[in-house]
């Protein structure tokens, strides 16, 4: 049996230690992460408990009065319904700001939500944009870009050309790597359109996570810090393919303009993505 409990013992009430700093927010919630990925790993079996305070849920000490709004993290992850950002950082009521929109991309809403965040609510110490891999959106964008035809049929779809146009830079940027890399005859590979997809996806959240780095410079410092990383569905972890480890767990500082190049040829040449084009 696995077990996730929010546990409120009134007796021990919980007391919570809401990090300092931006890395001590980072580090809660790559603690968190693991615990929740290594749940099941024993044959099937693991429990993780997650205290709560009881006025995070509402119960506080004076009937009617409702808790302040205090997260330590503002999370931009995808709307898609496998990952549930509290569950996956094993985080509890009140601890996570989240922004969820189809392929985490970056729009009015999205940005104004993290910039009410950033502005409002002085507890905040983390902003880190969350991708996932398989992800829909970007299968999406990925399909008429390598369709190109089967974009005109999308085109009078204007919300859903937004997700779209927003993911495709980094799909094409993903696919001209993996033809510099592998060669062109790299499309014939068996495995080639997962590989495509989830090296976008990285990329996607990547270039998210620098945008937003940008968008908030004049707020970030010690006690604030923007990183990305990708929960990979099947191990769980939140992290990024690299050329050692099928995924390595943690979160990242998004690379700049300058260093992205460099960033996807170590995203194409992952063990990951080696291994989806069975190379
Ligand atoms: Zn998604």
């Amino acid at each position: 049996m696995i077990e996730i409990t929010w546990q409120y013992d009134p007796d021990a009430p919980a007391r919570r230690a809401e990090p300092a700093t931006a890395e001590e927010a980072f580090f809660s919630l790559q603690r968190g992460n693991r615990a929740f990925a290594d749940l099941g790993r024993d044959g099937g079996h693991g429990r993780y408990v997650i205290p709560v305070a009881a006025e995070e849920l509402g119960f506080g000490q004076v009937p009617g009065i409702a808790p302040l709004q205090t997260p330590s993290a503002a999370l931009l992850g995808c709307a898609d319904a496998r990952v549930p950002l509290e569950l996956v950082f094993s985080q509890s009521a009140n601890d996570v700001f989240a922004v969820r929109v189809a392929g985490n991309v970056l729009d009015g809403a999205s940005v104004g939500s993290i910039d009410f965040a950033v502005t409002n609510l002085p507890t905040l110490r983390a902003i880190a944009v969350v991708g996932h891999t398989g992800c829909g959106a970007a299968r999406a964008a990925m399909d008429t870009y390598l369709d190109p035809a089967s974009y005109v049929g999308l085109s009078a779809n204007l919300p859903l050309r937004g997700i779209v146009d927003a993911v495709t830079p980094a799909v094409r940027a993903a696919d001209m790597a993996l033809r510099a890399h592998y060669g062109a005859s790299v499309v014939d590979r068996p495995g080639f359109s997962d590989a495509l997809l989830d090296a976008s996806v990285v990329l996607n959240t990547a270039i998210a996570g620098d945008a937003v780095r940008r968008i908030f410079a004049d707020h970030l410092h010690e006690g604030l810090g923007v990183a990305f990383g990708v929960y990979d569905l099947a191990s769980r972890l939140v992290g990024l393919p690299n050329q050692h480890d099928e995924w390595r767990p943690g979160l990242s500082s998004p690379p700049g303009p300058d260093e992205t190049a460099g960033f996807l040829e170590q995203v194409v040449t992952s063990v990951y993505i080696r291994r989806l084009l069975e190379i």
